[in-house]
C-alpha cells in the first residue's frame, strides 16, 4: 500500500530537573525513525558536554545572527541564556519521514504548538515539587543559585502544561519512557499523520 508519510513533530517540555534528558536517552534508539533535535545555545558547556553532541554552543552574537537570518524554528531566553531549534534539521527529518523530538522549554513549546497544529505536545511533570528540588540538587550540574533560579522558572513553566496534548509523570523512569513510546506509537497510527487516503483504496476496491 503506497502512502506518503511526513514524520511526527513532537514537542517535549517539563521543568528543569524533571529528568527529560535521561528519559530521552531511554526513548531514542527504541524506534528506528525517531530523532532528537540538537539545539543552539549560548549557555556554556557543562562538564562532559561537547560541541555538536548535546548542543551547538554559540556566542550570543552568533546566536542572534542566526535568528536574524531566519534559521530558527523557535527560540527563547531561559535563565539568562538563549536556546533555539535550527529549522533546517527539523525540516530534513520530517520530510524524510522521521519523527523528531524537540526537547525545549515552554516559551519555545508555545511557539511551535501555536504555529504547527499538527505538532504533538508532551509535558513531563515530577511526582512533586519537593522531588524536583531534590533531583536538581542531586544532579550537581548547577550552582546553588542556579538551582534556585531553575526552581523559580519551573513554577512558571507549570502554567504552560495545559497547552500540551499529553501529561506524563516521571516517577519511575522506565515507566515514563515507556509511556512516551506509547504516545508516539499511537500517534504514528493516526490517519491524519499517516497521510493514508482511505477513499483512494475504496475507489480501486
Ligand atoms: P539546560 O541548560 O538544562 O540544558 O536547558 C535549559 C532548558 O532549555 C531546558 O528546559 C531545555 O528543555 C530548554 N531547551 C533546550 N534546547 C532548547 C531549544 O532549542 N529551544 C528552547 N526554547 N528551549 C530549549
Amino acid at each position: 500500500m503506497e502512502h506518503s508519510r511526513q514524520g511526527l513533530l513532537i514537542v517535549l517540555s517539563g521543568p528543569s530537573g524533571v529528568g527529560k534528558g535521561t528519559i530521552l536517552h531511554r526513548v531514542i534508539g527504541r524506534r528506528k525513525n525517531l530523532k532528537l533535535s540538537r539545539s543552539y545555545t549560548t549557555r556554556g558547556p557543562r562538564k562532559g558536554e561537547t560541541n555538536g553532541t548535546e548542543y551547538w554552543f554559540l556566542t550570543k552574537e552568533e546566536f542572534l545572527k542566526a535568528v536574524e537570518r531566519g534559521e530558527m524554528f523557535e527560540y527563547a531566553e531561559y535563565c539568562g541564556n538563549y536556546y533555539g531549534t535550527p529549522r533546517k534539521q527539523v525540516q530534513q527529518e520530517l520530510s524524510q519521514g522521521n519523527n523528531i523530538i524537540l526537547e525545549i522549554e515552554v516559551q519555545g513549546g508555545e511557539q511551535i504548538l501555536k504555529k504547527c497544529p499538527e505538532a504533538i505536545g508532551i509535558f513531563i511533570i515530577p511526582p512533586s515539587v519537593k522531588v524536583l528540588e531534590e533531583r536538581l540538587r542531586a544532579r550537581g550540574l548547577d550552582s546553588p543559585e542556579a538551582v534556585i533560579e531553575r526552581l523559580e522558572a519551573s513554577k512558571h513553566e507549570f502554567r504552560y502544561a495545559k497547552m500540551y496534548d499529553y501529561m506524563v509523570i516521571n516517577d519511575i523512569m522506565d515507566e515514563c519512557a515507556s509511556n512516551i513510546l506509547k504516545i508516539i506509537d499511537a500517534e504514528s497510527m493516526k490517519f491524519k499523520h499517516i497521510g493514508y487516503k482511505i477513499e483512494e483504496v475504496l475507489k480501486n476496491a
